[in-house]
């Protein structure tokens, strides 16, 4: 009889372009203390505000490449012209402890982690795509946010379009509408996967 509080993490990518506000979501999901955010590592450099270790840890290329050749990566990716990856080490033991585990990351990185054939993972994963109203919405959201140049903006907004061509490659896809909505459903999404029984050893 499986019991109520023995179980696997949950490993819950999050996908979806910039401007969403999926990062959000994640932060918030993780308020409650039953999930973990994945601190990605990046080549980019810090927006104000950002923390090294808390929002990223923050590498030069030439270290984030050296972790890619030691095989210390569990994916990674090419984004905005910056590299991005997430350790191996911090994913397996929060899920062998049962604590979930929040993945921000690019369309690119969920299909690599899609297609790990380790057996942990591929209990534990599932995948949101979060999806903005419109691309005009998008656009707002991007250049209200006041932390990218306008080059990088555009940037930013042809690659959505690219990545929202994924979004059937995802078992969940979540149009984003007011952040008490989005997150409400991030919240219903999380509390049913949360009683999968490929959870439960
Ligand atoms: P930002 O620079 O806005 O923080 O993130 C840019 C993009 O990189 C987002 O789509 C985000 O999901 C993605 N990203 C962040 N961390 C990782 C990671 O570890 N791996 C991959 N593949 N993508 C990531």
């Amino acid at each position: 009889m499986p019991s109520s509080d023995s179980r696997l993490g949950l490993l819950i990518v999050v996908s979806g372009p910039s401007g969403t506000g999926k990062t959000t979501l994640c932060r918030k999901a993780c308020e409650s203390g039953q999930a973990v955010f994945s601190v990605s590592c990046t080549t980019r450099p810090p927006r104000p505000g950002e923390v090294d270790g808390k929002d990223y840890f923050f590498l030069t290329e030439e270290d984030f490449l050296a972790r890619v050749d030691r095989g210390e990566l569990f994916e990674y990716a090419r984004v905005h012209n910056r590299w991005y990856g997430t350790l191996k080490s911090y994913v397996a033991e929060n899920l062998r402890k049962g604590i979930d585990v929040l993945m921000d990351i690019d369309v690119q990185g969920a299909a690599q982690v899609r297609g790990c054939e380790d057996e942990l993972v591929t209990k534990c994963l599932t995948d949101i795509f979060v999806m903005p109203p419109s691309l005009e919405e998008l656009r707002a959201r991007l250049s209200g946010r006041g932390t990218d140049s306008a080059e990088v903006v555009e940037l930013r907004l042809k690659n959505a379009e690219a990545e929202m061509k994924h979004w059937r490659d995802y078992r969940y896809c979540l149009v984003s509408d007011t952040r008490e909505s989005d997150e409400a459903r991030f919240r219903a999404i999380l509390q049913a996967e949360r009683m999968r029984s490929s959870l439960r050893e």
